[in-house]
Order: structure tokens, then sequence, then C-alpha cells
């Protein structure tokens, strides 16, 4: 087995979209970067396993992370997708309502939006809703014209030509394996097609997803109290197997932990249904079982009856699913995104992830703006 050692000025774990985004953001800014991945390319868990849904950022708290990098990340992400010719489309979203009582979860819908800078959601009364989609059944609604869909591959691609040709590197198939201090930052031990590699650097960033906690308990003096749990949140989706009816996005008002059993479409026009919240036993990431239950049409069609009456099980298949890396439990509020910098544990050069879920995707671009200003204090 052989040994051999580097050094750079960046390391970044994680090679999803929102490690691929800082690493852009580092090289650009001059640093040396290495982009250490354990699969065997990028974006293969969490970055590809979503709705790719550019979120306007409507229900997050006010002055939380998730609201300041989603509205801030939109305006980037789609400035992006034109200068780059990455695939979106500004489709709009449409929140309906389709019981009695909902009308003012719709009220408070706009009032958070309104909060956190959105402020283009108009309301929709049912005539609206019949003409702009007449499948649906719903009394009244919202759109919100700025979200959109992205062609998510495009864009980690995308990210990886700009941080390659500012000089980044990335490593596939490299597992970081254990994180020690060193006088002026950080070595790691990475495994790498069977060979041990050293990689010494100043900066070192844990962008893991799923992971994020596995590899901040590696990291040589981190206290412990700063790494939070783990939850596991299961998506499934299940695809709509004939030509879809509709041209926007459909969501219910939202449900506990999640966006309720929604519509989306991807850039062929495609419809898929869901992601649903089913939270896993086993917070381990490795014993993720991604498999969608072929029962998952038959447990959806009822709840997408509620504002689509036309839909039957025979009609959708079970599709995909993603894990949301959530840091808080069933029982508790929805928690921010974590994003601990040397301000928060004491050790220089070192920021932390965790709990990157939903719209993570989204806000990348400005995660990786935040994560900048934290390690240039
Ligand atoms: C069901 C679902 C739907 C979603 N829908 C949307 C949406 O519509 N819009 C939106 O904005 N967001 C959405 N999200 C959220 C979005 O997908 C994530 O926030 C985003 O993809 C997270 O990117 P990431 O780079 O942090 O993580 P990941 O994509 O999970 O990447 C982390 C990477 O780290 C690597 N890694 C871990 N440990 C190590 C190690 N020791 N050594 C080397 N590499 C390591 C992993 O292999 C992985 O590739 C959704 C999420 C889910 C689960």
């Amino acid at each position: 087995m052989a040994s051999e050692s580097y050094r750079c000025d960046a390391a970044i774990i994680g090679a999803g979209a929102v490690g691929l985004a800082i690493a852009r953001r580092l090289a650009l800014a001059g640093d040396e970067v290495v982009l250490l991945e354990r699969n065997a390319n990028f974006g293969m868990e969490t970055s590809s396993r979503n709705s790719e849904v550019i979120h306007a950022g409507i229900y997050y708290p006010c002055g939380s992370l998730k609201a300041r990098l989603c509205a801030e990340g939109k305006h980037l992400l789609y400035a992006f997708c034109e200068s780059h010719g990455v695939g979106f489309r500004r489709l709009g979203k449409m929140i309906v309502a389709t019981q009695a009582g909902q009308q003012a979860k719709l009220e408070g819908i706009m009032q958070a939006a309104a909060d956190n800078g959105v402020r283009d959601l108009t309301r929709l009364s049912k005539t609206d809703i019949a003409a702009l989609e007449p499948e649906l059944s719903a009394t009244e609604g919202l759109l919100s014209p700025s979200t959109g869909i992205i062609n998510s591959h495009q864009y980690m691609l995308a990210l990886l030509g700009d941080a390659e040709s500012a000089g980044a590197h990335l490593v596939r198939g490299a597992e970081v394996a254990a994180i020690a201090r060193t006088e002026d930052g950080y070595r790691l031990t990475v495994n790498n097609d069977g060979e041990t590699l050293a990689l010494e650097s100043r900066i070192l960033v844990n962008s893991g997803g799923l992971w994020a906690q596995r590899v901040a308990a590696l990291v040589e003096e981190l206290d412990q109290r700063f790494v939070p749990p783990l939850f596991l949140a299961k998506g499934n989706y299940t695809t709509l197997t004939v030509k879809s009816p509709f041209r926007h996005l459909v969501y219910p008002v939202p449900e506990p932990g999640g966006l309720g059993v929604h519509l989306t479409l991807d850039m062929a026009g495609a419809a898929r249904f869901g992601p649903n919240v089913e939270w896993l036993d086993n917070s381990d990431p490795a014993a993720i079982d991604y498999t969608v239950s072929p029962g998952m049409p038959e447990l959806f069609a009822p709840r997408i009856a509620q504002y689509w009456p036309a839909v039957t099980a025979a009609i959708l298949a079970p599709g995909y699913s993603g894990v949301r890396p959530k840091i808080a439990g069933p029982k508790e509020a929805s928690a921010d995104f974590r994003i601990d910098g040397p301000g928060v544990h004491g050790l220089p050069g070192l920021v932390n992830l965790f709990g990157i879920e939903s719209p993570g995707l989204t806000a990348s671009l400005a995660i990786a703006d935040h994560v900048e200003r934290l390690l240039r204090g």
C-alpha cells in the first residue's frame, strides 16, 4: 500500500451540490482547493435524489439561515444558470387549499413569505385556479412566480467546470478516514482506490451531507458538543406514467416535517409526486435503503386526489427516493441549517455543515458565500 503526502490551502469533504459550490467559491478566490468524494463520482447522493426545485424561500422562519440563504441563493442560482447554460425553467408554483380551514394557513404562508422578503406571491381564486390548471380541485390558493426547476446534474457539472478552471482538483473514490490537527491546519488520511494518501490543509470544510456527523467525529480536538444528532427522514416519489396535464408545480398546504405530497415537473415535462416524510429508525447512513415500496402509488393516490381528483394508483409508479439529513427529530420543531465556523467551535479554518436538507440545492451558491465569510472572519 503506497502512502503519498500532498498539501493544499482548502480541503473540501463531499462533492454534492454544496461541496462543489464551496470548492468553486474558494478556488475562484485564489485558494488551492482539493475536493474529496468517497463515491465514484460527484453528486451521487442527496444532490441527485431531490425534487430539483428552485425554491422561492417562502416557508422558513424569518431570520433563519434557510430563509436568508434560500432567498439569496435563488437569485444567484438563476443568474448562474443563465450565464452557464444550465437548464432551468421559471414555471411558478401553486399552493392550493383543498379543505375548509386551510385559508388561515394560506394567510400564514403569505405573511411568512413577505417577512422573508418574498413579495411576489399573488392570491388565486377558484376561478383563477381553474383557468391555470383545469384539472385541479381547490378552493383557493397562492401563486409563487419565482419558483422554478433546474437540471441539477448540469448545475453540478458547471460548478465543477468553474472550480477546475480555477485550479481545484476533484478526487473521486476518496474517503476521508481520519483527521488530525497540525500546527497550522489539518492532516487528512484518505483512502483512495486501495491507497492511503495524506493531505495537509489550512482550511477544512465538512460538506459530507448524510455523513457530516461521521466526518465531524473524526476531527481531532473538535469538542463533540459541536456535533448535533442525526435523524434520517426518507422522501419517496411516485412518477406519473401518463402525459402530465400540469404546467405549474402544485403543492398542497404544508404538513409537519415536509411540504406535503406535491407535484413537480422535470425539465422534460414529466410529473412526479412526493416526497413524503418517512422517518427511518436507523440513523446510520450506511444502512439506507433507497428502494421505493411497490405500495407507494396506493398510499399516495388518495393524498394527491385531494387536489387532483382524476388520479388513480394505476397511473402512478414507484419512483426514486432521497433522504433528508435532519438534525431535529420527528417530535421536534424543524431545525435550521447548521453551519459552524471557528466562531462556534474554536478550531481555526474549520467549517462543519449539518442538516443541509431542502432548500440546500437552491441555497448552495449562497451557502458557499456564507462559508467563505466564516473562514475569512
Ligand atoms: C427528498 C429530497 C428532496 C429535496 N428537494 C429539494 C429541492 O427541490 N430543492 C432544493 O433546493 N433542495 C432540495 N433538497 C435538498 C438538497 O437536495 C440538499 O440540500 C443538497 O443536495 C445537499 O447537498 P450536499 O452537497 O450538502 O450533500 P450531498 O449531495 O449528500 O453530498 C455530500 C457528499 O459528501 C460525500 N462524503 C460524505 N462523507 C465523506 C467522506 N468521509 N469522504 C469523502 N466524501 C464524503 C458523500 O459521498 C456525498 O457525495 C431535497 C432533499 C431531499 C432529501
